[in-house]
């Protein structure tokens, strides 16, 4: 047994949503459903699971806008993000118009998450690293076992997270990579929160923002 997911990129920017799930329990969870839910909804019955909790990297639009509804509908808990993202939650009506998305309903996290913690889906257990700099209360999900780390806008092939959104921080965002991801290990794949997915040893490498030469 082991863990599984699927990305389906949602939103008109879009945003890596991601679907989780212990391929014994066929149980799921979805990392950020910034919206098109309908499509998310459609890949879980595709693959026959049953979904159990919403779990959001930070709070930024493009990756809660659908938390809210989804929740809602489904009767789903909300995990995440870091209480740092507050004021993200509590400003997402008016991200939505800034940004031209569908209005967004507004929502309060069943769980927060601390560095440290552990979210479960079925028999499978990931790892919760607390890195801000791009949002305040930004994490990201790392399953040691199958070596993925779901990152959401933290660092991308290429790239890293934007920092001059309220809140954000350069110096903060290069601390969080170099002390909170590089020690998942290079051969760790990342799936990011836009465009394709990398290995941290690849990044190390060559992205002119975070590499080492
Ligand atoms: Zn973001
Ligand atoms: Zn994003």
């Amino acid at each position: 047994m082991t863990l599984r997911y699927q990305t389906i990129p949602v939103t008109a920017f879009q945003q890596n949503c991601s679907l989780v799930w212990c391929d014994e329990t066929m149980e799921a969870a979805v990392i950020d459903p910034g919206g098109d839910l309908p499509r998310i909804l459609a890949a879980v019955q595709q693959r026959g699971l049953t979904l159990k909790a919403i779990w959001l990297t930070h709070a930024h639009i493009d990756h809660a806008g659908g938390t809210g509804q989804l929740a809602r509908e489904q009767a789903l808990p909300i995990i995440g993000p870091h209480t740092g993202d507050q004021f993200w939650i509590d400003g997402l009506a008016k991200q939505s118009q800034m940004f031209g998305f569908p209005p967004a309903e507004s929502f309060t996290p069943t769980r927060w998450l601390l560095d440290g913690d552990s979210v479960s889906i079925g028999k499978q257990t990931l790892q919760v690293r607390h890195c801000p700099g791009h949002t305040p209360g930004h994490v990201v999900f790392y399953s040691p076992e199958i070596q993925r780390a779901f990152v959401g806008d933290v660092l991308f092939a290429g790239g890293i997270g934007r920092t001059d959104f309220p809140g954000g921080d350069h110096a903060t965002l290069i601390t969080s990579i170099k002390q909170r991801l590089w020690p998942m290990g290079d051969a760790t794949v990342f799936i990011p929160g836009h465009g394709p997915e990398s290995s941290f040893g690849e990044e190390r490498r060559s992205n002119p923002y975070v590499s080492e030469r």
